[in-house]
């Protein structure tokens, strides 16, 4: 309890930490403002911050001196290309950019634990912070480890959390095995001959093509899916145009498709490109598809996740540990994390608008939450 009450004192910092870096949102890899202040705060803390792993990544480690294992935790930094739309007084400052997932949230809450664990480090091994950039484009996880980030900090067990607007306040959900999806974010460019809108057959429309493309990828996982697996596409951005009377010369798409099982986005992605293929042949145009980047479903280990539960038990009482809910639909490149070392992703349950809707703001009050079941986490594996 003692923990939690200091914890809890820490709330007023984070939440001035949270609104600081909701004001001022970066991009993915363009988070220069926010771990430099990272760093900044470390340093603060007594701590010996190691900069520019990946890109704009931070890794501090917290070692208590005796041996034991080694737990890392890992949070995000980046912010979504979308206006904030959340009328707050700490509202983004920067047009076109808003922490609209929460990451400034998630970047605080593990300031908060490096600020606790600075001053009361564990009685055995050691903690790795990981505060990590691009999530978002999925891949800065994997621009860390090419750093090297396992060889570096090398670490037995890590833990992450995501703010869940899917669940209610003071509920936590961890499972075992898959719990996130894997993806491929895609890229489509579709070129064909631009013209003056009243001499359409003088060109070769890449709008009506791309439009086509649009509504035939929406219908693949309906039409190819086994419905015994899951899996999904999305089309988030389609862009073609700039008038009422010029046919553009090409058009762009781009979303992801998400599945469970690496085979399921093995067989999307082919899907994806044959109905390129397709549309190509049918219109004309010259369709191109490219992978932008590929994460793997987020898997947890069966002792990861029960230790994950125990420390979310401890904070939230067991009634609000939700441990048999459905995978969620969502991906985080967390899952190379994961694949490095057995531990768990943990979804906290808070009130508001969902992730990458423009109203969203992190909750305030999920950051001692957070924080504390970090902490507990720590003191239950290392004292
Ligand atoms: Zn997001
Ligand atoms: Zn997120």
């Amino acid at each position: 309890m003692k923990t939690l009450e200091q914890i809890a004192a820490l709330a007023p910092a984070m939440t001035e930490w949270r609104r600081d870096f909701h004001r001022h949102p970066e991009l993915a890899f363009g988070e220069t403002r926010t771990s430099g202040i990272v760093a900044g705060r470390l340093r603060e803390f007594g701590l010996e911050p190691v900069e520019g792993i990946g890109g704009t990544g931070v890794v501090a480690v917290i070692d208590s001196g005796k041996p034991g294992p080694s737990i890392a935790l890992r949070a995000d930094m980046d912010a979504l290309p979308m206006d904030d739309e959340s009328g707050k007084d700490w509202h983004s400052h920067t047009a076109g950019v808003a922490h609209a997932c929460g990451h400034d949230g998630h970047t605080a809450a593990l300031l908060g634990v490096a600020r606790h664990l600075a001053s009361h480090p564990p009685a055995t091994g050691r903690v790795v912070l990981i505060f990590q950039p691009a999530e978002e484009n999925g891949l800065g996880a994997r621009a860390m480890i090419e750093d090297g980030l396992l060889d570096r900090f090398a670490f037995d067990e890590v833990y992450a959390f995501h703010n869940m607007p899917l669940l209610k306040p003071g509920e936590a959900g961890v499972r075992t095995g898959p719990t996130l999806n894997g993806y491929i974010i895609w890229d489509i460019t579709v070129d064909g001959v631009g013209g003056h809108g009243a001499a359409f057959f003088k060109a070769t429309d890449p709008l009506q093509a791309a439009a086509r493309l649009a509504t035939e990828i929406s219908s693949i996982v309906g039409r190819y899916l086994d419905p015994a697996e899951s899996g999904l596409i999305t089309v988030c951005s389609l862009q073609a145009g700039s008038s009422h009377n010029i046919i553009p010369a090409s058009a762009t798409l781009s979303g992801t498709l998400r599945a469970l099982k690496p085979e399921v986005l093995a067989l999307l992605y082919e899907r994806l490109e044959t109905a390129c293929a397709g549309v190509a042949a049918l219109t004309g145009c010259t369709i191109s598809c490219k992978r932008l980047a590929e994460v793997p479903p987020c898997v947890n280990a069966p002792e990861g996740a029960e230790r994950a539960a125990a420390a979310c038990a401890a904070v939230l009482g067991e009634s609000g540990v939700i441990r048999d809910h459905a995978p969620f639909p969502f991906t985080d490149d967390f899952a190379l994390l994961l694949q490095a070392a057995p531990g768990a992703y943990m979804f906290l349950g808070q009130d508001s608008a969902m992730c990458h809707n423009p109203a969203y703001d992190f909750s305030d009050a999920l950051l001692p939450v957070a924080a504390g079941i970090f902490v507990t986490l720590v003191r239950q594996r290392l004292g």
